[in-house]
């Protein structure tokens, strides 16, 4: 195995990869809040993730890779405050939280699919392990960790020696840029909620009675519903069990949620929880504002790119060209300089021909230490173009790059589709390669179809779909 190295939060420091499980690597990553469609700075951190698991196995790994579906819990307070966002979804669509909770896991992912961003092992639903959080709460209680006030049972940080190992910084500093609202009951301003009550036992908040909640559970504390961090302990637990490796999510999380998962984890079964927590910064908007939901400033790949016609991996390829942990700022200058990036990089590989010869070893080598180098992808997007500048010949640029690919995700063996292509016939004819891959035919030409409404055909040769203008 060659040597990977990662930057991990919790020593921040690049660190030697090292699985738990010889060949093997488990993986979670925090996924979608499913109230609202996903905004391109989140589909930022999914494309990040999806380049870690892309490394992995091209670095010969067996990934079991696992994302959650956030469909209740998480609270628009960022502790334990405020309402519900799926709730607060449902009302605002006049639906019922399961309908939302349905149709926003389904627009995400067809957004990973758009971008190239492969599915994990395993999905698992927050409501789907309402049993295993709240064992993991009678753990904590029975520990001496968890107690009960007026809304809820609520984790002690004070009981847990290291409770900052993630964050690097004093309680208080946790605190400062939270929305934090006062809750005198409280033993610590940082605790946090493992299980809420769906009726607050003082039925009257702020003297307005709260509404009736469409999702909540019998516990042996009362009716309620899980803390947000629970989840991801209690689902990474059970499906991952002896391999947790990496866990990942947005840079945003390193203060609450993941401390938290930590925190109650390592109380409840008295091991280390994960090895290596990697995280990704964030997407920018107008002078460094971050794109938040909260904040009306966020763009969706729909209104962003699809709706403009515009190709969606355009994106894939903006966020390659920044490293992982840097901040990107969004804009429609940076946008088009993508767009023109890709389009070139495309013609160049166009212009190579169909014929693959070999992958050439002084490029496959270093293309393996740029990515084993903390995900260094504009390090490769640099290199790529130093490949189709060399002398090799045009079969082994076209091996090569398209091994580069494996990690890249831009469809380049696709790079052979008509210039003129449009966004749509590009969408169609991609989903209908993947439909042919799992064999669903009725979808492949449903899609075909689809594809000759646009005036392009979709023929099927020897080395895959070609696309033409009728
Ligand atoms: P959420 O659906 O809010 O739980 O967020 C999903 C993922 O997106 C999490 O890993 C967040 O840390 C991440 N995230 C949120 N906002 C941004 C942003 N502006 N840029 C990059 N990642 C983000
Ligand atoms: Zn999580």
């Amino acid at each position: 195995m060659n040597k990977l190295y990662l930057y991990n939060t919790l020593t921040r420091q690049k660190e030697e990869f090292k699985p738990i499980k010889k060949g093997a690597v488990g993986l979670y990553t925090c996924g979608p809040t499913v109230y609202n469609y996903a905004h391109i700075g989140n589909l930022r951190t999914y494309i990040f993730e999806d380049i870690l698991k892309r490394v992995l196995v091209y670095n010969g790994y067996k990934v079991k890779h696992v994302m959650n579906i956030t469909d209740v819990g998480h609270l628009t307070g960022d502790r334990d405050m405020g309402e519900d966002k799926l709730e607060k979804g449902a009302k605002r669509e006049n639906k019922t939280v399961w309908e939302i909770a349905e149709f926003y896991t389904q627009a995400f992912r067809d957004d990973m699919k758009r971008l190239n961003i492969t599915e994990p092992n395993i999905w698992c639903k927050a409501t789907d392990y309402i049993k295993e959080q709240i064992e993991l709460v009678e753990i904590l209680e029975k520990k001496g960790y968890a107690y009960k006030i007026s809304d809820g049972i609520y984790f002690d940080i004070a009981k847990f020696k290291n409770y900052n190992q993630l964050s690097h910084q004093p309680t208080e500093n946790l605190l400062a840029g939270a929305r934090v609202e006062k809750n005198d009951e409280k033993k610590n301003a940082a605790d946090f909620a493992l299980w809420k009550f769906s009726t607050p036992l003082t039925p009257f908040v702020g003297g307005v009675k709260t509404a009736k909640r469409q999702m909540e559970w019998p516990s042996p504390w009362g009716i309620g519903f899980p803390g947000w961090a629970i989840e991801c302990s209690a689902m990474s637990l059970a499906e991952l069990r002896d391999q947790l490796d990496i866990h990942c999510g947005g840079v945003d999380h390193i203060d609450i949620h993941h401390t938290n998962e930590i925190a109650q984890s390592e109380a409840a079964t008295g091991k280390k929880f994960f090895n290596y927590w990697l995280h990704g910064a964030f997407l920018n908007i107008a002078g460094g504002k971050k794109m938040a939901k909260s904040e009306d400033n966020f763009l969706t790949l729909k209104n962003a790119f699809i709706k403009k016609k515009i190709d969606p991996l355009i994106y894939r390829f903006a966020t390659l060209q920044t490293h992982y942990r840097k901040p990107m700022e969004y804009g429609e200058e940076a946008m088009k300089n993508a767009q023109s990036g890709l389009e070139h990089l495309y013609n160049q590989v166009r212009a190579l021909g169909q014929d693959q010869g070999k992958i050439n070893k002084e490029f496959a080598e270093k293309f393996l230490a740029a990515v084993n180098d903390d995900l260094n992808m504009p390090k490769v997007l640099a290199m790529a173009q130093e490949l189709l500048k060399s002398d090799l010949t045009n079969k082994d640029k076209l091996a090569t790059i398209l091994d580069f690919d494996k990690v890249l995700g831009l469809n380049l063996n696709q790079a052979g589709e008509p210039e003129e292509t449009s966004a749509e016939v590009t969408i169609l004819a991609r989903a209908r390669v993947k439909a042919r891959e799992s064999k669903n035919w009725t979808e492949a030409d449903r899609l075909r179809r689809e594809i000759e409404k646009l005036g392009y055909s979709a023929e099927d040769a020897k080395d895959g779909q070609r696309i033409s203008k009728k």
